[in-house]
């Protein structure tokens, strides 16, 4: 286990031509940073995180071989509380990444005004090529290395791309098996039966619904009947589709890793996500018809949610979108060249960091629930997560007119500001 404890970003470099993921956090911090009266030092910790650990993991494959997997968990911040944020399964996943997504978290979990920092982790796999069995060993393995950085008042992790409520029981399981007691408050995102919150798995996509309504009555657009676009039908993608469907919009396209989906008439997404179940992709529905989900950020639409990963709304693309409300699901999906060619344009953009805080809200409220042993409501959980969130926009919205700047930019205001309030009253232990 290789850990590095603050200072690492200055040796990060990209290189792609298109910037980095951490590139393009650390810029967003710097531009919102600049219109601040901040200290360089206070803005220097503020930025950089706080610790990375780097763990290799010898996984035993279903052929008898052993196979190396790189993870990664990277805690940005504790200054507000435990650090808190998923954990990715994908081949790109690289530090750079991870340490970019941790950032976010940090951001994110100010702007709801919840008591956590921010962190991330990821292993590099490609788990469509992995058996169930492989990845079980590969996510108990992970934990075990990880069992003195992680833990219910240190850093608290959730799913994240390509894993999900099973990721997280293993998680709970392994971390409970070396505590020799149960430990339900080590994740969040796990299944109900083993002391999940109730509307957690929705909880992402139905704040994107929430980010989306409010910004429809700012922008004086009818939710009911507004074409919407969708990228990524996983959980946030899918969830959000389910739930504008319900609400009276129109999801006119689709799109996944495999291909996209187009029916001006609208999709009709319950059907959607009972073939998706089976059929593991999009393409193929008979509802609709199929199109190269390249073409699927440029598609006429009052509202365009990117759900899957970042850097896919660029300074080469970011011209031809035609939505008015950009809700990012995903994190990072736009890069700063882009920000501005949209600002420009008049696009309204949720940023991710105010825009998919419903996760982690309700990953909040799971761990408050799983520290007092006793659960709430499905009908509960949402009535808190509405008023949460859309106080956030609210206070997002408020500092957006009054600095003049774009959303993004008064997101990164208001959280920097929060997270730094609580260090000087914390006090730097120097
Ligand atoms: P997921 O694994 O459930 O789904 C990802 C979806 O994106 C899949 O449909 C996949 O096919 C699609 N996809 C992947 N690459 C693509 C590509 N190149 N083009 C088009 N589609 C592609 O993941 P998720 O949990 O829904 O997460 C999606 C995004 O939302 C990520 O950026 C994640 O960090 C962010 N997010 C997730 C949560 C959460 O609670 N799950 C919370 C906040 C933010």
């Amino acid at each position: 286990m290789l850990i590095i404890n603050g200072g690492i970003l200055a040796t990060y470099k990209s290189t792609d031509i298109q910037l980095s993921a951490l590139e393009n956090a650390m810029r967003q911090f710097d531009e919102a940073a600049a219109r601040m009266n901040i200290d360089r030092a206070m803005l220097d910790i503020l930025k950089q995180p706080r610790r990375a650990v780097i763990v290799r993991l010898p996984i035993l494959m279903d052929n008898g071989k052993f196979k190396v997997f790189t993870g990664y968990r990277v805690q940005h911040s504790i200054t507000r509380g435990p650090a808190k944020g998923g954990i990715r399964y994908h081949p790109n996943v690289t530090l750079d990444e991870v340490s970019a997504l941790a950032a976010w978290m940090t951001w994110k979990c100010a702007i709801v005004n919840i008591p956590f920092g921010g962190a991330k982790g990821g292993i590099a796999c490609d788990p469509t090529t992995m058996s169930k069995n492989e990845l079980e060993r590969l996510t108990r393995r992970y934990t075990a290395d990880l069992i003195d950085v992680i833990g219910p008042d240190i850093d608290v992790p959730a799913p994240d791309v390509n894993t999900d409520a099973q990721t997280m029981a293993w998680i709970m399981d392994t971390y409970s098996m070396h505590a020799r007691h149960t430990v339900t408050s080590i994740v969040t995102g796990k299944p109900i039966e083993v002391g999940g919150s109730r509307g957690r798995r929705e909880a992402t996509g139905r704040g994107v619904l929430i980010a989306i309504r409010e910004a429809c009555k700012f922008k004086k657009i009818s939710l009911k009947g507004a074409r919407c676009v969708v990228q990524g039908f996983g959980n946030v993608g899918s969830v959000t589709a389910d739930l504008l469907h319900n609400d009276g919009a129109r999801i006119v396209a689709v799109g996944d890793v495999y291909g996209g989906l187009h029916n001006p008439d609208g999709i009709n997404i319950p059907e959607l996500i009972e073939y998706v179940k089976m059929s593991k992709k999009v393409v193929g529905y008979p509802g609709a018809r199929p199109f190269d989900s390249d073409e699927i950020l440029k598609m006429d639409c009052e509202v365009l949610v990117p759900a899957a990963l970042e850097n896919v709304i660029t300074e080469k693309n970011a011209k031809d979108i035609k939505a008015a409300i950009i809700a990012e699901g995903a994190n990072g999906p736009t890069t700063p060249d882009a920000d501005r060619i949209l600002e420009s344009r008049g696009v309204f953009v949720i940023p991710d960091i105010l825009c998919n805080s419903g996760g982690v809200t309700v990953s909040y409220f799971e761990w408050v629930q799983d520290r007092m042993g006793y659960f709430w409501t499905e009908e509960e959980v949402n009535s808190r997560l509405e008023s949460i969130m859309v106080k956030a926009f609210e206070d997002v919205l408020q500092m957006s007119l009054a600095n003049s700047c774009n959303m993004r930019i008064a997101a990164f205001m208001l959280a920097i500001r929060r997270v730094l309030d609580v260090m000087m009253l914390r006090g730097v232990y120097a």
